[in-house]
């Protein structure tokens, strides 16, 4: 699928976030929760061409988890049937706890995602204080792990630049957040304010954004039609269109591709996504 699509300009990352911690069976039985169906709905996504898989792990009654052997389990049936997929770990604030949210950095993973700010959830408040934010850079640094930076909120993006004007991060990519209820809503001018600021701070660094809910087309648009990078999957949203559920990861996937098409980009492959984003290849 790819290969064939390899006819335009510049190549754009898909990535799946395949199971995230809020949505449940009962939203949509598609939402792969064990870890047999996380491996599944991973590599269909994969076939379909993702080539960043963004994970969580659930207990078996499907409430959240940071659950070390079961961030192995996920890992390494990752790496046997989606060979040099991106694999990157949630270290969100719904997993675990204070501390207990970066243990799984120990793996190893290519990558894991890195809050650097707190904003408001649609229930709760999500907390990252600066004490916890070091702890887990300090992870970061010791286990190699390349941090995707989530920015819900303008400041998470001066909040960034600290980082980066301290030189603590010598690679790192970049995801903008839209759409969450009661943070940064879906707006276009922001977004491109956003932009702005991120080229001028960050000229090298790669980025892509992600939309919630009924956002997530539009922001896939406005991605791939601003140079960047696209998130999508069951973790920002279950439907494929209004009234009707998404009945895969894959699905969500296939419609990345659509956009990718119409905005003359080609899906990246696993190999060239390693090498935008300065990863080490696998063999
Ligand atoms: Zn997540």
């Amino acid at each position: 699928m790819r290969n064939n699509l390899k006819s335009s300009r510049k190549p754009c990352i898909i990535c799946v976030a395949i199971t995230g911690s809020v949505g449940q069976k009962a939203n949509n039985p598609s939402i792969p929760i064990s870890i047999q169906e996380q491996i599944e709905s991973t590599q269909e996504s994969f076939e379909a061409g993702a080539s960043i898989v963004h994970c969580h792990v659930r207990n078996n009654d499907g409430s959240p988890s940071s659950d070390i052997e079961k961030f192995f389990l996920l890992f390494e049936g990752i790496k046997k049937f989606c060979p040099g997929m991106v694999i990157q770990f949630s270290t969100g604030g719904r997993s675990g706890k204070g501390e207990e949210r970066g243990k799984m950095l120990s793996l190893k993973p290519d990558m894991a995602s890195l809050s650097v700010g707190s904003t408001n959830f649609p229930d709760r408040v999500y907390e990252n204080s600066p004490q916890l934010i070091n702890w887990l850079i300090r992870e970061f640094q010791r286990n190699s792990v390349i941090p995707e930076i989530e920015i819900f909120d303008m400041s998470h993006i001066f909040q960034l630049k600290n980082i980066f004007d301290q030189k603590i991060f010598e690679n790192f990519y970049i995801q903008i957040v839209m759409g969450v209820k009661n943070s940064m809503p879906a707006n276009k001018k922001v977004f491109d304010f956003y932009l702005n600021l991120i080229k001028d701070f960050f000229p090298k660094i790669q980025w892509c954004a992600a939309g919630i809910g009924k956002d997530q087309f539009k922001i896939n648009e406005w991605a791939a039609l601003s140079g960047g990078h696209i998130r999508t999957g069951l973790e920002d949203n279950i439907r494929l269109e209004k009234d009707l559920l998404a009945p895969s990861n894959a699905s969500l996937v296939k419609k990345a591709v659509e956009i990718c098409i119409k905005n003359n980009r080609y899906v990246s492959s696993c190999d060239e996504t390693r090498e935008i984003l300065c990863l080490k290849k696998k063999v």
